[in-house]
C-alpha cells in the first residue's frame, strides 16, 4: 500500500494530512508514503523531517498512491487522477461538493468523509470534528483577547485596579469548552450556555457559570435539536440580558447538517457595550449572530464581530499533529501485512463512507444529490 498526500490547494490551508509522526507509524506497518514536494511547509514540516518518504509532484502522486489522505475536500480534477479501486480519506463535506462525489463514483473509488465518522467511543482518537473544533475553539479566545481593547485578566496595579473582561461563550460542545477553559487561563470571568442538558456540569466542571434560561434541546445522539419558535424566544430573551452586559461573546452553536441557529439578533448587537466583541465560530454556516459576514470583520454598533473561517488553519502545526493522527488511529485497523484490507461490517468504515463501489453510500447525501 502507498499513502499519497498533497500540499492543500486551499488558499490560506496551513494544514497537511500527514506528519513525519505518522509516516513513521505507517512504514513500521509495511506502507509506503509518497508525498508532494513542500506538502508540509505550510506548518512547518519540512520534506527532509518525512524520512524514507519519496518526494514528487502532483501528478506522481495520484499515479504513485492507492490511498490518498487529504484535509480539505479534493477538486474532483485530482480525483480524476487517482488509480482506479483507489481509496480517498478527508474531510469531504459531500453534500456541499457534488461534483467531487460524482468524480468519486465515477472511478468506482472509496471515499471517506472523516466528519462522517461515527460519535462513539471507540472513535474518540478517530474525531477530526473534535481534534478541529478544540483548535478553533482556542483560536477565537486569542481573536476576542486581540481585538478587544480591554483586558482579560483582573489586575491591580499602582495604575488602580482592572476590572476582568466578562465572557460569554454560546455552545459548550468541543470548541465551546474549549473556549470557555482559554477564556479561564486568560483570567476572564466566563458564563456559558448550552441547549444540552449535559453540558451544564461540563461548564460548572470548568469554571464558568452556567447561564439558565429555561430552554433545553437535547437531541439525537448527544446532539442539539433545532428549537421551536417558541423556544427561540425565550432562549433569546434570557442570553440578551446576558450578551448586553458582556465585553465578549463568543458563538459556536451549532446543529448537524442545518444551517447555524441564529442565536444573537442585531437588536442584540445594539443592546451591546460600545467596543465589545463578537467572534462567531459559526460563520461559515450562516453564523450565530444576525450580523456576521464570514471571513470579516464588521463594526455594527460600536461592536466588533469577527467571522472567522477555517480557524484550525490558524493552528497549523498542531491542527496537523491531531489530524494525522486521527487518521492513523482510522485506517491503522484495517493495514494487514502493508495492505489496505477493509472490514465493511465495522461501523466506522461502513458509516464513515460516502462513496463505495461507484455509488454514493451515505445516504442523506445520496438523498440531497440524486
Ligand atoms: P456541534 O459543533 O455540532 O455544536 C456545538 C454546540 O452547539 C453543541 O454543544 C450544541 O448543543 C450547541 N447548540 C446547538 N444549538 C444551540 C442553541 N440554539 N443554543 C445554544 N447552543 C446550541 O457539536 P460538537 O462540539 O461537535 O459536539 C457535540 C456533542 O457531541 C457533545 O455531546 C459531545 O460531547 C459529543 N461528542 C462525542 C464524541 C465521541 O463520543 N466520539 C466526540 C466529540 C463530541
Amino acid at each position: 500500500l502507498t499513502v499519497g498526500v498533497l500540499k492543500e490547494a486551499l488558499e490560506g490551508e496551513t494544514r497537511v494530512a500527514l506528519t513525519p509522526e505518522i509516516t513513521a507509524k505507517l512504514q513500521k506497518l509495511g506502507v509506503s508514503v509518497i508525498m508532494e514536494r513542500g506538502a508540509g511547509e505550510g506548518s512547518q514540516l519540512l520534506d527532509e523531517e518525512y524520512a524514507g518518504v519519496t518526494l514528487g509532484d502532483a501528478a506522481e502522486v495520484l499515479a504513485g498512491c492507492e490511498l490518498l489522505f487529504t484535509v480539505q475536500p479534493p477538486a474532483a480534477a485530482i480525483v480524476d487522477k487517482l488509480k482506479d479501486g483507489a481509496t480517498v480519506a478527508g474531510i469531504m463535506h459531500g453534500h456541499n461538493n457534488p461534483e467531487l462525489v460524482a468524480a468519486l463514483t465515477r472511478k468506482n473509488l472509496t471515499g471517506f468523509a472523516m466528519e462522517l465518522i461515527p460519535r462513539i467511543s471507540r472513535a474518540q482518537s478517530m474525531d477530526v470534528l473534535s481534534s478541529q473544533a478544540a483548535a478553533a475553539g482556542y483560536q477565537s479566545v486569542l481573536i476576542a483577547a486581540m481585538t478587544l481593547d480591554k483586558f482579560f485578566p483582573m489586575l491591580t496595579t499602582a495604575a488602580g485596579t482592572i476590572r476582568p473582561a466578562q465572557v460569554l461563550i454560546i455552545g459548550a460542545g468541543v470548541a465551546g469548552l474549549q473556549a470557555i477553559a482559554t477564556a479561564k487561563r486568560l483570567g476572564a470571568v466566563v458564563k456559558a450556555y448550552d441547549v444540552r442538558s449535559a453540558t451544564k456540569e461540563q461548564i460548572q466542571s470548568l469554571g464558568a457559570k452556567f447561564v439558565e434560561t429555561g430552554v433545553s434541546a437535547d437531541g439525537e445522539g448527544g446532539y442539539a435539536r433545532e428549537l421551536t419558535e417558541e423556544e427561540k424566544a425565550q432562549q433569546q430573551a434570557a442570553l440578551e440580558k446576558e450578551i448586553s452586559v458582556s465585553d465578549v461573546v463568543i458563538s459556536t452553536a451549532a446543529i448537524p447538517g442545518r444551517p447555524a441557529p441564529r442565536i444573537i439578533s442585531a437588536a442584540a448587537v445594539a443592546a451591546m457595550k460600545p467596543g465589545a466583541v463578537i467572534v462567531d465560530l459559526a460563520a461559515e454556516t450562516g453564523g450565530n449572530c444576525e450580523l456576521t459576514v464570514a471571513g470579516e470583520t464588521v463594526v455594527k454598533h460600536k461592536v466588533k464581530i469577527v467571522g472567522p473561517t477555517n480557524l484550525a488553519a490558524k493552528l497549523g502545526r498542531h491542527a496537523s499533529e491531531m489530524y494525522a493522527r486521527n487518521l492513523f488511529n482510522f485506517i491503522s485497523p484495517a493495514i494487514k501485512d502493508g495492505e489496505l484490507n477493509l472490514d465493511w461490517d465495522d461501523e466506522v468504515f461502513a458509516k464513515s463512507a460516502l462513496t463505495r463501489d461507484g455509488k454514493i453510500t451515505h445516504e442523506p447525501t445520496r438523498a440531497q444529490l440524486e
